[in-house]
């Protein structure tokens, strides 16, 4: 029978529970937009940083300002570039940061699977080669992540935490997008993260799905809105609390499902969306 996890909510106050102190903490896609944010999350919280990215470099103002605010709480941060699509890359890098911090005294614990790509194109038109372009690296590529930091988790026997960035486009198909391949890339990441979560649960190793909706103001989005300006008013009409949404508002959500505030979620979903699918 399994071995049951610990229950910290039984002996630690709810700050604590809420904070990364003395963890390490890993996001792909966290050379800018939402997973750069999260980084600032992560600092914000008490945690050391690690970001990989395909870019050679992250953004430099905001990398700038990570550094001084980390300076400021003595924590540190680290940048490096990777491919999550190619498994040796993510596991050495990964292994890297798990050394590294390990060496640090503030274990690599958890992860955000962040790194996204999204196109549109008229499904009619969609050709294979751009269709399994989105599902490498939204699944695929969200998976060799996982699996990579549940093998470090599953060694070093103390748990851990992946939260897997979906979206509410894996749950509902947007008006107004042609975007099949990244909604059906979604929708698999969803399913994939409850599979992952029955398997690895005995470890304490938790997975759960964070997914934004309508809409974020990143690079992502701002091409869709460059090519498409009608859209916003789409978007709008489905956007309950009169906005749309900030990276900031991924902060809050994504440190709990990282911190032992969340330690009985796994395998579940925390859609942010501004009230989009509730009215969808
Ligand atoms: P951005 O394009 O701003 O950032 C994504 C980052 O991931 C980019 O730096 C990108 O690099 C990088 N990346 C792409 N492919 C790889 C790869 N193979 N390996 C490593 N890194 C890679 O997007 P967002 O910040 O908006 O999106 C972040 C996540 O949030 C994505 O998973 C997205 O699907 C999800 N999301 C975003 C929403 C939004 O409204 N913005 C809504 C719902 C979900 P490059 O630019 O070179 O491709």
């Amino acid at each position: 029978s399994p071995t049951p996890t610990q229950n910290p909510s039984q002996t630690q106050s709810v700050p604590y529970l809420f904070a990364l102190h003395g963890k390490t903490i890993a996001i792909t896609g966290g050379g800018r937009g939402l997973g750069m944010s999260l980084a600032f999350a992560v600092i914000e919280a008490g945690g050391h940083v690690a970001c990989l990215d395909i870019l050679p470099a992250p953004s430099e103002q905001e990398w700038a300002s990570l550094q001084k605010l980390a300076n400021v709480s003595n924590l540190t941060i680290s940048y490096h570039q990777c491919d999550v699509t190619s498994e040796i890359e993510t596991t050495n890098k990964l292994e890297t940061i798990a050394q590294e911090a390990t060496t640090k005294g503030a274990p690599f614990s958890g992860i955000v699977a962040c790194a996204g790509i999204q196109q549109q194109v008229p499904a009619l038109e969609y050709d294979a080669q751009d269709f399994e372009r989105i599902l490498r690296v939204n699944v695929t590529g969200s998976f060799l992540t996982a699996k990579r930091a549940a093998r470090i988790f599953v060694d070093q026997k103390q748990g851990g935490s992946i939260v897997l960035i979906a979206s509410m486009s894996g749950q509902i198909a947007n008006r107004g997008l042609t975007c099949t391949a990244y909604n059906a890339s979604k929708s698999a990441v969803h399913q994939m993260c409850r599979s992952v979560a029955q398997e690895w649960g005995t470890h304490g190793i938790r997975v759960n799905t964070l997914s934004p909706g309508q809409y974020i103001k990143t690079d992502m989005t701002n091409a869709l809105l460059d090519a498409n300006p009608e859209v916003e008013k789409i978007w709008m009409a489905g956007a309950l609390l009169g906005r749309l949404g900030t990276p900031e508002d991924f902060k809050a959500p994504a440190v709990f499902l990282l911190s032992e505030g969340s330690s009985f979620m796994t395998g579940a979903d925390l859609r942010v969306d501004g009230g989009h699918c509730a009215s969808a």
